[in-house]
């Protein structure tokens, strides 16, 4: 692992090495640091506070401007520990970033994952290319609308002027309808079921690394069918699929439901989605699945002929994830040392540190680190740290910052007594004296364990801070005082809605699928609510 890293700290780490003395690195920023973060190149593109600085120019209650600290603190938060955990750096390219080794390894372990299980329900990956003719972009309109702003242009090729601009994708349904339409004949051609994993460009104004960047990874399912139904069960099956990914795999609960209209994908008929509530109580949208209708089929004209010999077009879906989940992962466990890593994803499950002082003790304790590790590595994500630049002290927190779900500390002491320890990242808490022969069982109960209980302590702190409200005042008081998920009534229109968003800065984030009709009063208007919605500011 490389550490000439980003980080201030690893800067003055360096910097006293040249000093000729080595020191523990200074305590991690909690998240009441407001110190500077590292110049670095292009970090002006990034805007660290979007959320803060949406002032109309109305004198701001003293509430609001703690609330504004408390927020430019999250963000710096979340910026340091993305470059001190070396997930992330910032590239040359307003608004796009460089993937660090560590951070692409979470995405291969997160791809991985969730390729199986694209694969599992009957998809396979196939790759389409990045450039779009812009014609193609105009023949649905609510999708030209919804992405042209975004779209990046290229209008020059091979020195010459193109003939027609392409677009370089934000999204592939036009390119994968219009083959779609040369594929799909019979209604024996169906269902296509098709997954490309592939990069996006989005001309983003406001970016953040991860959650928001102009260029970012992803897959993309798109999908066509005879039926509506089918279409329908479809759209749903993949929202089920990133549901069980984010419970299951980064012990994120989520939410699963619709969308409101000023919600939906462009050129969607229903656009479903998983919404996870991170540490700051505010909403991140993980996932959607669009049931598309015949909205592109028509537009393409991809049409089959039944088994009763008319012509019909095609029913749709889309579905995606990105790069965005490592940001849930990061806002959804990450605590005031840095990153905590699901077990089941996390790059390294385990790093055995050797502690020693003395040549001799040096020798028997690294020589015990490398057994114990060769027995461990055809079991685990298992990582040696034998730097020997580095003091133990340094190293528990660089691996704290990084999130390692466990960490296996080997002195000589240990050696001696045949055992070894074991610290949890996720509660700091240590076991003492594991004997060697019993430390693989041991380290097959904890991942397990910390995967249940970071999973449990995010479901628990979800609850906390949902609340069900019927009284717009309080509901304007609640939003603007802390964040969090309210449930309250809606009455449907577009209108409450866009003044809630207005004078709450909070947005329906979705219509929850499972919940009973549950009449009431619209918590804006007062208006006929058929059930309740949930509400939260979100990134
Ligand atoms: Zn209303």
């Amino acid at each position: 692992m490389n550490v000439n890293s980003a980080s201030g700290q690893s800067k003055a780490f360096v910097w006293n090495r040249i000093a000729g003395k080595q020191r523990q690195p200074p305590a991690r920023p909690s998240f009441g640091y407001t110190e500077p973060s590292v110049s670095r190149f292009n970090q002006e593109a990034y805007d660290f506070s979007m959320e803060v600085k949406d002032s109309k120019g109305v004198p701001a209650s003293v509430m609001q401007e703690e609330e504004k600290g408390k927020e430019a603190e999250r963000a710096r938060w979340y910026t340091d520990t993305i470059l001190q955990a070396e997930l992330a750096d910032y590239s040359p390219v307003k608004g796009c970033m460089v993937v660090r080794p560590y951070g692409y390894a979470l995405w291969e372990q997160i791809q991985k994952a969730l390729d199986q299980m694209i694969k599992d329900t009957g998809h396979s990956n196939a790759y389409f290319p990045m450039f779009i003719p812009e014609s193609f972009l105009k023949k649905e309109k609510e999708h030209v609308e919804g992405f042209a702003p975004e779209c990046a242009v290229v209008t020059h090729g091979g020195g010459k002027e193109l003939e027609e601009p392409l677009i370089v994708r934000p999204t592939s349904e036009t390119i994968i309808n219009f083959m779609f339409a040369k594929w799909v004949q019979s209604w024996r051609d169906l269902p296509i079921l098709i997954n490309q994993w592939a990069n996006v460009v989005r001309w983003e104004m406001r970016t953040r690394l991860f959650l928001r960047t102009t260029e970012f990874l992803w897959q993309e399912g798109h999908t066509a069918h005879a039926t509506a139904e089918e279409a329908e069960e479809e759209a749903q099956r993949m929202l089920g699929v990133y549901r069980e990914f984010a419970e299951n795999w980064m012990a994120l609960p989520v939410l699963t439901g619709e969308k409101t209209e000023n919600e939906r994908f462009a050129g969607a008929v229903r656009t479903y989605c998983i919404e996870a509530m991170m540490r700051d109580g505010k909403a991140l949208q993980a996932g959607t699945s669009h049931f598309l209708g015949q909205n592109f089929s028509k537009a393409f004209d991809i049409k089959y002929q039944s088994p009763e010999g008319g012509l019909e077009h095609v029913w749709q879906t889309s579905w995606g994830v990105s790069t965005r989940l490592i940001g849930a992962i990061i806002l959804g466990h990450g605590d005031d040392k840095g990153l905590i890593l699901p077990p089941r994803l996390a790059p390294v499950q385990i790093v055995i540190v050797p502690i020693y002082k003395t040549d001799e003790e040096k020798a028997t304790v690294l020589e015990r680190c490398q057994q114990i590790f060769a027995e461990l590595k055809p079991r685990f994500r298992v990582h040696l740290d034998q730097r020997e630049q580095y003091t133990p002290g340094w190293k528990f927190n660089h691996w704290e910052q990084k999130g390692v779900p466990l960490r296996v500390n080997i002195g000589p002491k240990d050696v001696a007594g045949n055992v070894v320890e074991i610290a949890r990242r996720d509660t700091g808490e240590k076991v003492r004296g594991v004997s060697q022969a019993s430390l693989v069982g041991e380290l097959e109960g904890l991942l397990p364990a910390v995967q249940k209980a970071i999973y449990e302590r995010a479901l628990a702190f979800r609850k906390e801070n949902t609340r069900q409200l019927a009284n717009y005042g309080e509901f304007k008081a609640t939003l603007e005082e802390r964040s969090g998920f309210v449930e309250a009534h809606w009455c449907g229109s577009s209108a409450c809605e866009a003044s809630i968003k207005e004078e709450t800065k909070a947005t329906i984030r979705l219509i929850p699928f499972d919940w009973q009709p549950d009449s009431g009063k619209c918590i804006r208007c007062g208006g006929a609510g058929k059930t309740r919605v949930v509400y939260a500011k979100a990134y």
